[in-house]
């Protein structure tokens, strides 16, 4: 530990003000607005959120302004030194990170250390990025002459995250935007946004300059300040489908790139010669981690014929013993939900299940924890069908669905006709079936016999259809193309002498 970094503490004493990230120091907020931040698992504001104004936000953007020229003239050997550092740093106080998530998200202990471990994973990709920005030089492209291609940053990056990975999506994008060159102001979700001052403290103190990270706080004041901001280059966003839409054509309409990642309905399709208790453990896994609230998470799991049946107990059979709880008891698996709002709007998907046709298996509202907490536990629903609401709609909640399909046709069907196109995985023990869907399933991320197909930091993320908006995935070497720029130089070094007016369109042959 150092003394610059502050530790999360588990109960305040009092509401924890909430500041900006701005050029390299802490900024209170002046707009006047400020929003709650809640210990999920006691239902207690912990802290206030200051909400920034479009002044706010002009200063943070004027801050990573500011530091652009120098950052990118910084030469990539010690980009790269400041990033191993970054990432030494990040994995010492990984502890700590995951504790914050864990205080504002929920999230237990073990899960958040897999966000913190992931994200580090996208931090250690950022250490190559003198071999990531390497061009393609082509010497003697036409008599004489050379043609080379070199990638540069675009400028200020602007990043707005979700609520339910508040350290690891940061990281997703600052890390190669930063290595890449450029200058970042991250808006990060409201509901969660202590891990991100963390992460500004320890960036600075791993040398990156004042000004290359800064963070404003806020809601749609800020997210629309940063889109119409002239002076910011690019915007990522990882979020739901309506704001990502909305973010995908403000951000372009203002001339800016812009990749929006949004919402998911993910589908792991079971086959009857699927080995039954592993692809339970799978979907248990994938549907209640993280209390559902991942755009990886299973929501439906697509029993193909005679898998049904045995499928359904083997979940059932597993959902009493999973362990809700507040998310810093060790053996606890599963945490409460973001806020009560999301809680009671989940809980109403299961209520209404019934009248929409369907069998509620396990009702999670009857066995959460009591108390002030968010909780609600594990539910299963059967007999779900394309036309129902929790059919439809993204619950983002510990509610898993099974639809009963007779073939796989059917059930290539249901992942493609479905809107959403992020995440989707088959249970088989076939081969030739696993290598047909890959082939044919209409979704950005495939699983074989793999639930959560989140690609590892030198492959891209992103989904297909209402899962992504624009043409980039985030992270790996499609991140690398987003945050940069390509530029070719055509050289020459002719003896002057041989110089003569040519007014013909130039050739190369
Ligand atoms: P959200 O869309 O409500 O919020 C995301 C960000 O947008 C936040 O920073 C929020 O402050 C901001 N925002 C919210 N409303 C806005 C508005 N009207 N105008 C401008 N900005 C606004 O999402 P969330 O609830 O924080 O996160 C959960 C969602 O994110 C789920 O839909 C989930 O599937 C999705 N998600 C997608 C991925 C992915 O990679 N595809 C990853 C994680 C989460």
């Amino acid at each position: 530990m150092t003394e610059t970094v502050t530790a999360p503490t588990e109960r305040p004493s009092q509401i924890k003000p909430i500041n900006h990230w701005i050029g390299g120091k802490l900024v209170a907020g002046n707009s006047g607005r400020a929003g709650p931040v809640y210990n999920p698992a006691t239902g207690e504001q912990t802290g206030a959120v200051d909400f920034a104004s479009v002044d706010e936000v002009a200063r943070a953007v004027a801050a990573a302004k500011a530091a652009f020229p120098a950052w990118r003239a910084t030469s990539l050997s010690k980009r790269s030194e400041i990033f191993f550092r970054i990432r030494q740093l990040l994995h010492e106080h990984r502890g700590d990170i995951a504790r914050f998530l864990t205080l504002e998200h929920g999230k237990v202990t073990s899960d958040a250390l897999g966000e913190v471990a992931r994200g580090i994973e996208v931090v250690e990709f950022a250490c190559g990025i003198p071999h990531l920005l390497k061009g393609e030089y082509s010497e003697q492209a036409s008599t004489g002459l050379d043609v080379y291609s070199i990638r540069q940053p675009v400028g200020v990056v602007a990043g707005i995250t979700p609520f339910n990975f508040p350290a690891m999506v940061p990281m997703w994008m600052f890390a190669p935007a930063i290595a890449c060159g450029n200058t970042f102001v991250l808006k990060p979700s409201e509901k969660d946004p202590s891990a991100s001052l963390y992460l500004g403290e320890l960036l600075q103190e791993a040398g990156v300059p004042d000004g290359v990270f800064n963070v404003v706080h806020g809601d749609k004041v800020a997210v629309d300040a940063l889109l119409e901001h002239p002076d910011v280059d690019a915007v990522s966003f990882v979020g739901s489908t309506p704001i990502a839409r909305y973010i995908y054509s403000t951000a372009t309409s203002h001339g800016k790139r812009c990749q929006a990642l949004a919402g998911a309905k993910n589908h792991m399709i079971v086959l009857p010669d699927a080995d039954i208790d592993m692809a339970a453990d799978a979907a248990v896994s994938a549907g209640y981690g993280s209390a559902g609230e991942r755009c990886m998470a299973i929501s439906m799991v697509v029993a193909v014929g005679d898998a049904a049946e045995p499928l359904v107990a083997a979940i059932k059979e597993r959902i009493p013993k999973i362990k809700v709880g507040s998310g810093l008891e060790p053996d606890v698996e599963m945490g409460p939900l973001i806020t009560r709002e999301h809680r009671d709007k989940v809980a109403s998907f299961i209520e209404n299940a019934p009248a929409e046709g369907a069998t509620v298996v396990v009702d999670g509202r009857e066995s959460a924890p009591d108390g002030g907490g968010f909780f609600l536990a594990p539910s299963l629903i059967d007999d779900v069908k394309p036309e129902m609401e929790l059919y439809i709609e993204e619950i983002f909640g510990p509610v898993l669905g099974v639809t009963r399909v007779d073939t796989y046709d059917e059930a290539l069907k249901l992942v493609n006709e479905n809107s959403y196109g992020n995440g989707t995985a088959i249970f088989t023990r076939d081969g030739g079936v696993a290598r047909q869907f890959q082939f044919d399933v209409q979704a950005g991320m495939v699983g074989v016999n793999v639930p959560i197909p989140v690609p590892v930091a030198y492959y891209s993320f992103g989904g297909w259809k209402a899962s992504l908006f624009g043409d980039t995935h985030i992270y790996g070497p499609e991140g690398i193309t987003f945050y940069t720029r390509g530029k070719v130089v055509t050289s020459r070094w002719p003896d002057p002498a041989t110089s003569q007016v040519d007014l013909g369109f130039p050739q190369t042959r």
